[in-house]
């Protein structure tokens, strides 16, 4: 198997941007073999965020009637850095929030209120109200938050010009990853479709509420198939016709259909792409571009993962029971997923040598583990891989969602920095640095240091 650039695409191609981006990032002293080195980087493939971008907009852009409104909002924890969400937003995206947090996110990356749409199961009173005065679009997920969106349009003292939807769960079914199937029978996320007495409710919710306008729905995330998405989009779009003839107008004036296209982990292929989600949407229901719905997408995996990249530094290497095992700076910290889900979150793995040049040799089963203190903290077993040394780097491509922007703080192990790439015409690679390195001062304080005597 070739696991490097060779043979997979022209020096244009995302797997030559990358080789050359671990060469430079040695060179350029961001990562290293060496001892004083830093063990450990992240790197973000800036063209390739911009291509996917491109290729999420222009498909849409392609199959719907001019001049439907079309608002593609990145799902912000899929990589909650403001340099990513400006990039995107300069491409022409906006944000889905789904905490405090993240909405304070797409606002210090300049996002204005009319590209951000919030989402979550629990948001507070507050944030509700929050949302509203700055005109944010509120999806509400169940009855009890509609009672309080009541209260809130109600007593505010001008007209919100927030849009409120509700979310839908079609129960069309989970997909291959139950963690992350939001459409099963009994999903904890919105209002289930098909339970008795669900759809009358929903009419006259609306019929009610003249302020709700929109219509949301989010089937799932990776392992969830493009059949199975559009059918849950489908079902979205007969009930907005449903309330829409009820109402004896066009209430519900815009369909949000959320996220969730499935990456492709097994290669540098991107596969499926957003056009061919696009070609199953247009085949499951084809009226959803024929412009009488304005339309929201909520993607996040599909724009980020295939360009993010975590170089880690071989410390040692050993064998156990005969096993070779290299001992690495990268685990369960940024591939929890894996760590915990194994079978579900396969990752590859990119041998390097010290120099960053593609490490070649005979295959050689062996573990990849992380730094972590427990025995499950592990990138791959038995993979086979030219035999790694201390020094060697290895590349995890793929994780520029939910991996390294999702950190996990086991072993109060500190945040990596995370560098933008640029490849110039000559070959010629610019990093710019979009988060750095947490430092242990930063661990110490987060972890209650100016508390210490609190529990004397
Ligand atoms: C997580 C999430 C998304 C994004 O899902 P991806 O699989 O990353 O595309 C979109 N909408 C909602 C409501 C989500 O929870």
């Amino acid at each position: 198997m070739a696991v490097h650039a060779e043979g997979e695409g022209g020096a244009g191609s995302a797997a030559a941007r990358r080789d050359l981006a671990v060469r430079a990032a040695v060179e350029q002293g961001l990562v290293g073999g060496g001892d004083g080195a830093e063990p450990l980087a992240c790197l973000l493939d800036v063209a390739g965020i911009r291509a996917s971008a491109a290729a999420l907009t222009g498909a849409f852009a392609a199959a719907l009637a001019p001049g439907t409104p079309v608002l593609h909002a990145f799902a912000v924890k899929a990589a909650p850095l403001v340099p990513v969400l400006r990039l995107l937003a300069d491409a022409g995206l906006g944000c889905e929030v789904a905490s405090p947090g993240e909405l304070a996110l797409a606002r210090a990356a300049g996002v204005p209120a009319g590209r951000t749409v919030l989402d979550s199961p629990a948001k507070t009173v507050a944030e509700l109200r929050e949302a509203l005065a700055l005109g944010i679009a509120v999806n509400a997920d169940n009855p009890q938050e509609l009672e309080r969106l009541d209260a809130l349009v109600g007593r505010a003292p001008t007209p919100t010009t927030a849009p409120i939807g509700l979310r839908i769960n079609p129960q069309t079914g989970a997909g291959a990853i139950d963690a992350l199937s939001t459409a099963t029978a009994t999903s904890k996320f919105g209002i289930a479709l098909r339970d008795p007495g669900a759809r009358a409710w929903l009419v006259r919710a609306y019929r009610d509420r003249p302020w709700l306008t929109r219509l949301h729905i989010h089937s799932g995330s990776q392992g969830v198939p493009l059949a199975l998405i559009a059918e849950g989009v489908r079902d979205l779009h007969a009930l907005a016709e449903e309330i829409n003839a009820a109402a004896g107008r066009r209430q519900v004036d815009t369909l949000d259909i959320g996220g969730g296209l499935p990456v492709n982990f097994a290669s540098d292929a991107e596969t499926p792409t957003h056009a061919q989600y696009v070609a199953a949407l247009r085949e499951a229901v084809p009226a959803l571009f024929d412009g009488s719905y304005g339309l929201v997408t909520e993607f996040g995996r599909s724009l980020l993962a295939k360009h993010g990249l975590i170089l880690a530094r071989v410390e040692y290497t050993k064998t156990s029971g005969s096993r070779p095992i290299a001992l690495t700076h990268a685990g369960v910290q940024l591939a929890t997923r894996t760590a915990y889900a194994p079978a579900a979150w396969p990752v590859r793995i990119l041998p390097y040598d010290a120099k960053g040049a593609p490490k070649t040799g005979d295959p050689v089963a062996q573990d990849v583990a992380g730094p972590a203190c427990f025995a499950g903290d592990l990138l791959a077993a038995a993979r086979e891989l030219p035999r790694l040394a201390p020094g060697d780097l290895i590349g995890v491509p793929d994780t520029g969602a939910y991996f390294f922007t999702a950190h996990y703080g086991y072993n109060s192990l500190p945040r990596p920095a995370v560098h933008g790439f640029t490849v110039g015409p000559e070959g010629q690679v610019r990093f710019r640095l979009a988060r750095p390195a947490q430092d242990v001062s930063a661990i110490v304080a987060e972890a209650g240091g100016d508390h210490g005597d609190a529990l004397l």
